[in-house]
């Protein structure tokens, strides 16, 4: 039982499962990333033209700002009872002919929907678009047991026909360009048309031909959920291409996947969420897909439907207080939109299947913060991402909660303190004594011998990891107070 939602089977998750833990820190990812100035191209341009659209759309609506407030305001009571939340979906699906399966992490999810699509007799499976099957890496669990994933959604298939990863919530593919996918294409789909050409409308034809013997002969789909309404067991899934509806309809069995804090309580808290996704995520007015269901109707779309609830960290993000926000997201990808960091350096940066600002608190959350340590400085806490986020979530104030926990984290792991907390302390005794900081003032001038048009490249350590990536002003001339006792003749 967890400790904390006091739900039957619901382990908390070990740290670092599935596919979270950051690949390489950030700052040196970050580095390989801003070398490479096509990508740089194809972010900028792919998140210009998205903030111009929601900015559009969103601009229409007088009452913005109080749909965002309901938005918060749901989640906020649903997570304070999540646990009687999740047990009313459960009795709601379950009476309407659908199974549920507890999955503590990845590994325990993954061996659900293995055995589930074994039960099946299937050795392929289509796929909706789905962040939190990424997060559990189901797709190479499946392939380990023999069985093949086909993901369906076109920016998905181009991430998994070129062996990449996804670098953004609605658009996995942003930081490949048109000419790219047409190689990819080229190269990988054994039945594509040798003179395909790089034109839109092409490259789409050529993956609906490819997908649509895959729709047609698969026995199981596997899926994510936007949402759940527990009050009648409803899933949700919003799209923009109808492939996902190919998936939840045709096969024999559906399984889905969902994070726990997906679930909303009723049909009216869902219409606030409806109208707050599609504009902050694709700049429509509404999805141009929004598939539910409601367990199993005879005769009539798949006969076996499974939902597998996943913790895998959220419990245990759920019990920090400044960081439970972060399992409000709705994903709609906004915030990446508008993240100075992300539009320069892109998704895979940041070594999670969740990226941008929500990325770098989000994984640490879910994974503990030391296996993540380096994304909650990932960011200029300029807090253009808190503007834009539909349900509120203040980012900038959980990434400074964040840095704390790591550094508190870091100096209890380690007797000896580091570079950082030296040059912390040695700044807090100078600081608490106005002789002493006069005297580093004066001091401090001796770094105008080692500046240059204004600038000091490189200090020396263990200040160097400050300046790697920052210039540093020369000092002044005259310090302030030196300037103050000529203004006024007296020390202020
Ligand atoms: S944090 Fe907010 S803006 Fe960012 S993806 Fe989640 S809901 Fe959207």
């Amino acid at each position: 039982m967890s400790t904390f939602l006091g739900m039957p089977e619901l382990p908390v998750a070990p740290r670092g499962v599935g596919h979270l833990r950051g690949a390489e820190p950030f700052p040196a990812a970050a580095r390989s990333a801003l070398a490479d100035s096509q990508l740089r191209r194809n972010l900028a341009k792919a998140t210009t033209t998205i903030r111009a659209k929601r900015a559009r759309v969103v601009g229409e609506l007088p009452d913005w700002e109080e749909l965002r407030e309901a938005g918060r305001a749901i989640k906020a009571h649903t997570m304070a009872s999540l646990d009687g939340y999740l047990e009313q979906l459960e009795g709601e699906f379950t009476a309407r002919g659908g199974t549920v399966h507890w999955a503590g992490d990845a590994v325990e999810a993954n061996q659900i929907v293995t055995d589930l699509v074994r039960a099946a007799g299937a050795s392929e499976v289509v796929k909706v678009k789905s962040i939190v099957t990424d997060e559990i890496g189901l797709n190479d669990a499946l392939a380990g047991a023999g069985i093949s994933a086909v993901e369906t959604d076109l920016a998905e298939l181009i991430v998994q026909l070129g062996k990449d990863r996804p670098s953004h919530f609605l658009v996995p593919a942003i930081h490949r360009n048109r000419a790219e996918i047409r190689e990819i294409f080229l190269r990988e789909m054994r039945d594509v048309d040798p003179s395909l050409t790089d034109e839109p409308r092409a490259l789409a034809e050529a993956a609906r031909l490819h997908l649509r013997r895959k729709f047609l002969s698969a026995e199981v789909g596997i899926s994510g959920a936007n949402f759940a309404v527990a009050e009648t067991g409803t899933l949700c899934v919003v799209e923009s291409e109808g492939n996902g509806r190919m998936c939840l309809t045709l096969p024999r069995t559906l399984i889905t996947v969902m994070g726990i804090e997906k679930v909303v309580p009723s049909w009216s808290d869902l219409g606030v969420f409806l109208q707050l996704l599609p504009r902050s995520s694709t700049g429509e007015r509404m999805n141009p897909y929004t598939s539910m269901w409601s367990g199993v109707t005879p005769g009539d779309g798949p006969q076996q439907v499974h939902l597998v609830l996943l913790d895998n960290g959220r419990t245990a993000a759920l019990a920090d207080e400044v960081g439970r926000p972060a399992l409000h997201c709705i994903r709609c990808s906004a915030c990446l939109n508008v993240c100075p960091v992300y539009e320069r350096v892109g998704g895979h940066a940041y070594g999670s299947v969740y990226p941008g600002p929500i990325g770098a608190v989000l994984s640490p959350l879910l994974t503990g913060v030391e296996d993540n340590a380096s994304l909650p400085f990932a960011s200029s806490l300029c807090g253009a991402c808190y503007d834009a986020c539909p349900v509120k979530i203040d980012i900038p104030s959980i990434l400074v909660h964040l840095r704390a926990r790591h550094v508190e984290e870091a100096a209890r792991a380690s007797r000896v303190p580091d570079a950082e907390a030296i040059t912390m302390a040695a700044a807090a005794w100078t600081m608490s004594d106005p002789r002493r900081f006069a005297a580093a003032q004066r001091g401090g001038r001796i770094g105008r011998l080692f500046g240059r048009k204004g600038k000091i490249r490189r200090l020396p350590p263990p200040l160097s990891g400050w300046s790697r990536a920052r210039d540093v002003p020369v000092p002044p001339a005259r310090t302030f107070r030196q300037w103050w006792q000529r203004e006024h003749r007296s020390p202020p």
